[in-house]
């Protein structure tokens, strides 16, 4: 099966009388080495279904093909649907879907392709959405084994911080509450066309089977984490207190004596761990975690 040539990227859409749309977040990457990488680093083989969000012409699709027993491409811009079905032609295991990646059921799409079993999800994602579409496939409990993407390099970043860093954040935590991040490569602007105004990174994200802290209720514990941030400056008495989420600012002191921390402490100090034990200590006194739904 041939492959197209992903330097021929511009003469291939200009035959199709393509424009990029920029409120799509398209940068089509056009490296082959980088093509590969991402390729062997997700460890896609014959058992797997992977959902590729983003496939834009189907350059990685290709590649993932090959490899896999099924891809499941989902693609927001109609305008690419026929290119994708004319270059993909060749391949019977691609499924390709035009939708918009936060509005679809990904339960049911693995339910129907997969028999519920876990997805592996590859992708040169939208940087618009990087952060939405992460924390959707986490929260929503899709069954997955890992995601392996490529992201603007400093969210690839923020991923892996702890605290101490002025890029720990809500993100931060959620990803390695539920996985395990590790940067397997950078990717220069030169690798996509056309080239974004940033550098970028493939992130590999193993989910764990069982998560590294123990929660008494995870969705509490993430309401704690984002008001926390949300107001990064205050003290974390104070910013949970005048987060609107029904917490009192002594409940919080008390539970940070507990933990034998200081009063003023703010929540960019807390490790995952103690963020967990916080919630584990605020949870049964309030009722916080159905207000906010
Ligand atoms: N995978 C291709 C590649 O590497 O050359 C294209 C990657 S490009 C960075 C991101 C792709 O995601 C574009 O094709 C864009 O149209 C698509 N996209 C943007 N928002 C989307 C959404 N909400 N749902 C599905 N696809 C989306």
């Amino acid at each position: 099966m041939a492959k197209f040539v992903p330097a021929n990227t511009a003469q291939i859409l200009k035959k199709y009388d393509f424009t990029f749309q920029k409120k799509f977040g398209q940068n089509f990457l056009t490296d082959t080495g980088i093509l590969e990488k991402i390729v062997d680093e997700s460890e896609v083989g014959a058992d797997d279904c992977v959902l590729e969000i983003g496939p834009g012409m189907g350059t990685m699709t290709q590649y993932l093909a090959e490899r896999a027993g099924k891809v499941i491409a989902v693609e927001i811009d109609k305008k690419l649907i026929p290119i994708l079905h004319d270059i993909l032609a060749d391949y019977d295991n691609v499924e390709i879907i035009n939708e918009d990646i936060l509005k679809l059921d990904i339960d049911e799409l693995c339910d129907r392709y997969n028999n519920g079993r876990p997805l592996k999800v590859v992708a040169n994602l939208p940087y618009y959405i990087t952060t939405p579409i992460i924390m959707g496939l986490f929260e929503s409990h899709v069954p997955l084994k890992s995601i392996t993407i490529l992201v603007q390099k400093e969210v690839a970043e923020r991923m892996q911080q702890g605290p101490g860093s002025k890029d720990y954040g809500a993100l931060s935590l959620a990803v390695q509450y539920y996985a395990k991040p590790e940067i397997v490569a950078h990717v220069p602007p030169e690798c996509f066309i056309p080239r974004p105004n940033v550098g970028s990174a493939v992130i590999k994200l193993v989910r764990y089977d069982k998560p590294p802290v123990d929660t008494k209720d995870e969705k509490y514990m993430f309401k704690l984490i984002r008001a926390s941030f949300n107001q990064r400056r205050k003290t974390l008495a104070n910013g949970l207190a005048n987060a609107g989420i029904g917490i009192k600012r002594e409940d919080v002191t008390e539970a940070l004596g507990k933990m034998g921390l200081s009063e003023t402490i703010r929540g960019e100090a807390l490790t995952l761990e103690q963020f967990a034990m916080l919630g584990n200590i605020l949870a049964p006194n309030n009722d916080i975690g159905d207000k906010n739904e």
